[in-house]
């Protein structure tokens, strides 16, 4: 037998465990107690441990269960009910700011009175404002799975 990791968070020594099981790999929590390397005197260490030919598969495991964990950590939870299975979600809007839009024609009256420089300038930003309507936006926001409410991370 062979130790995987070890990790002082038992909770996570478990879910370990679940995830090697779940990929046919024979995995066992020992719980040891080091009083002598640590201040509290009731803080354990739990190692988890397979057999030497599952080392290889195991560490692939947990490099899979650390990344999903990390995935998880990112996502944020739903501010109305407080649930955590959330999903990304990518919102476009077809058309950009109509105010910018509006805008336009107004600045590009203006660019006409303008020193030639400054004039461009302002054409230029015009043209920006009417292309930018018409290429539209993207916002990123998460939806709740369970009330879905859509919110932004906060
Ligand atoms: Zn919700």
């Amino acid at each position: 037998m062979k130790t995987l990791v070890s990790t002082p968070n038992i909770i996570e020594a478990e879910q370990i465990k679940a995830y090697l099981q779940d990929a046919d790999i024979d995995a066992q929590i020992l719980e040891e107690n080091n009083t002598f390397f640590s201040s509290t005197p009731d803080a354990a260490n739990y190692r988890i441990i397979v057999s030497d030919d599952d080392v290889d598969n195991a560490n692939m495991v947990l490099q899979d269960y650390r990344e999903q964990n990390k995935k998880n950590e990112t996502l944020p939870w739903c501010p109305e009910c407080g649930n955590i299975d959330v999903t990304e979600t990518i919102i476009r809007h077809r058309y950009g700011s109509v105010w910018f839009l509006i805008f336009a024609p107004i600045l590009l009256a203006i660019s006409l009175f303008l020193p030639f420089t400054w004039g461009t300038i302002c054409a230029a930003f015009a043209f920006g404002f009417i292309i930018q309507f018409f290429i539209g936006y993207k916002v990123h926001r998460f939806k709740c799975n369970k009330c879905n409410h859509i919110f932004k991370r906060y």
